[in-house]
């Protein structure tokens, strides 16, 4: 018996109608569900998204997408953009499978040009623009022109969408946002001068939602060039934010998690005052303790962080609270329901969820939220 995850589908719902409300009716929403669902299960989220009303799907990339597009079947017309860079060899595949790719040198252009030509059609893409990050896309200027100079020779691509990624959108006047959204103007500005007029422009995660200051000139640019604004948000739709830096959060209040970690007790034992737990001996019992075995380990994603004496980390067992005892093992964790009377073996111990939450294990586990949901591995329930 392993671990399982519970995924409310009422709670994605939720979550993409408050990003809605809060982006503003006109904008449109980007659910990403990149790294299988920010662990949620790509597949099994991909069609409550799509009935939630998310304008667009953003995966991975070729094989995560192709995953979606074939779970969500040939009937259904969700855009799914892939967000991380191709491979020229990627090209034929997205053409197939009707994706839309995130690109930005020549190469990346003239493999899909070649790729659509051969399939006898035309192919929306995404020019994504380097306004900070130094990850992806291409800078204003010299890197820019050789993009656009690629697709004035590309009849069968078409620059549907310009975006741009922010590298710290939960903080609050932010001086860095500021030189991007500067960088991102000019980029604009040397697109529309080469007759390129993009239909979508996107720019802003769950955090540039959150803390709102940036909204109006995503709208500002869309509208410049009579385009559609939209938001790409991947950790809000899961009901999480980071917190918002010398900012006021607008959305954080209106979410609700979505994903509940579950393990069932599988051993409840009684020990005396001096018997050790768990490898390395590194915890000794003071007084006689009730202790429960739960199957999930650092092998589950369930970090090694937790343990006691480290980060001292808990579950929640029948409504409260039961302390990590020891060293969280690969498969095994065991804790401390003393204090809990009337416990069978079989019950369901909370490992992430109401009580416990995803920031409660970042806490431990110096981390971010998106680190302890990605890294769970656990079967997959929807609710
Ligand atoms: C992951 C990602 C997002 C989503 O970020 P969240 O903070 O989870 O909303 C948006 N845009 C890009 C380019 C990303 O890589």
């Amino acid at each position: 018996m392993k671990s399982w995850i519970e995924i409310s589908a009422a709670a994605l719902a939720q979550n993409v109608a408050a990003i809605g409300r809060v982006a503003g009716s006109e904008t449109q929403v980007l659910a990403v569900i990149k790294a299988d669902g920010y662990g949620h299960g790509a597949t099994t989220v991909a069609p409550a998204l799509v009935r939630a009303g998310a304008h667009w799907l953003g995966a991975t990339d070729l094989a995560e997408a192709v995953d979606v597009r074939q779970t969500l079947g040939s009937a259904d017309n969700t855009r799914l953009l892939i967000m991380s860079a191709i491979l020229p060899e990627d090209s034929p595949g997205i053409v197939e499978h009707r994706l839309t790719p995130s690109i930005w040198t020549p190469e990346h252009i003239q493999a899909l040009e070649s790729a659509a030509a051969a399939a006898g059609t035309r192919l929306a893409i995404h020019l994504e623009i380097e306004t900070g990050m130094a990850r992806q896309g291409a800078a204003p200027g010299s890197e820019l022109a050789a993009a656009l100079q690629a697709l004035a020779h590309s009849p069968h691509i078409d620059c549907e969408g310009l975006y741009t990624h922010l590298c710290e959108s939960e903080v609050a006047h932010s001086p860095v946002t500021a030189q991007q959204r500067q960088r991102f103007t000019a980029a604009l500005d040397q697109v529309l001068a080469a007759g390129i007029s993009p239909r979508l422009v996107h720019i802003g995660n769950s955090s540039s939602v959150d803390e709102s200051s940036t909204l109006p000139f995503i709208r500002q640019m869309a509208a410049r060039i009579g385009a559609l604004p939209m938001v790409r948000t991947g950790l809000a739709v899961y009901g999480h934010t980071l917190t918002v830096e010398g900012g006021q959060p607008h959305l954080n209040a209106q979410l609700e998690p979505a994903l509940v970690w579950k393990a069932p007790i599988l051993h409840l034992r009684e020990i005396v005052p001096g018997t050790t737990v768990g490898y390395g001996a590194t915890f000794t019992a003071d007084r006689p303790m009730r202790l429960a075995l739960l199957p999930a380990g650092y092998a589950d994603g369930f970090r090694r962080a937790g343990s006691s004496g480290v980060g001292n980390g808990w579950v929640m067992v029948a409504g409260q609270r039961a302390p990590i005892v020891g060293r969280v093992s690969m498969n095994l964790t065991v804790v401390d329901v003393t204090e809990i009377p009337g416990l069978s073996i079989g019950q369901e111990a909370i490992l992430l969820g109401p009580g416990v939450t995803a920031e409660d294990h970042a806490r431990w586990s110096n981390t971010i939220s998106y680190d302890i949901l990605c890294g769970i591995r656990a079967n997959i329930r929807l609710v």
